[in-house]
């Protein structure tokens, strides 16, 4: 059986694309060998939404689990790629096509990792999960979300209503992902969060295994 592991992160660097008011990832050398230090020591500062990240229900949700309270089942282990056509948003219509079920973990490829990810800056017209669309993925009973830029709601209209809608129901959330190099279809996804206690949010890194037989 031949393996393959797909990095579905995004680097994280100075002058990424950040959420507009979050802190934007800063990097820099405290010691530096380049400059006649005996070693390189590095220091960043940023926001835990920037870039591959997991948002936990704490985010929205008063007393709900923060990131160090999440099972690693949550992101460890069989997942789905959907892809999404519509342009604007994803939609209960599209959604009910692809017959999701109870306890899956569902990625949203949306044209967002072809479109957002190779802009300079922030994309406000990203597509995001619509509030139907997101109460229809509570209905399915789904584990885990994944979308393939930094939220899983809109910039513009209800954006904070599609977490909370998500996020009360116990659904753990993969945003800021790319999924450009992938095609939809069955995966095994190894995703873990920094373990940053009472957190309501965390960097991760994704990877998605293909097994051909
Ligand atoms: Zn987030």
């Amino acid at each position: 059986m031949k393996t393959r592991l797909i990095d579905i992160s995004v680097p994280i660097r100075n002058k990424m694309a950040h959420w507009p008011g979050d802190s934007p990832p800063r990097i820099r050398k405290r010691s530096d060998m380049e400059t006649g230090d005996s070693h390189t020591v590095s220091v960043v500062s940023m926001g835990l939404h920037a870039g591959t990240h997991i948002d936990s229900p704490s985010h929205f949700i008063r007393d709900g689990k923060h990131i160090d309270e999440m099972p690693v089942e949550a992101t460890v282990g069989p997942a789905r790629v959907v892809g999404i056509s519509d342009p604007e948003a994803i939609k209960p219509d599209e959604l009910k096509r692809h017959r999701i079920q109870r306890g899956e973990r569902i990625l949203f490829k949306t044209r967002n990792s072809d479109h957002c990810w190779k802009a300079e800056g922030f994309v406000k017209d990203f597509v995001y999960i619509s509030n139907e669309g997101a109460r229809y993925l509570v209905g399915r009973g789904v584990q885990t979300i994944g979308i393939d830029y930094l939220s899983v709601g809109s910039f513009k209209k209800d954006g904070a209503e599609t977490h909370r809608i998500l996020l009360k129901a116990g659904i753990w959330l993969i945003e800021g992902l790319d999924l450009s190099r992938i095609r939809p279809r069955k995966y095994n996804l190894i995703c873990l969060p920094l373990l940053f206690s009472g957190a309501e949010a965390a960097p991760a890194r994704a990877i998605l295994r293909l097994s051909r037989p």
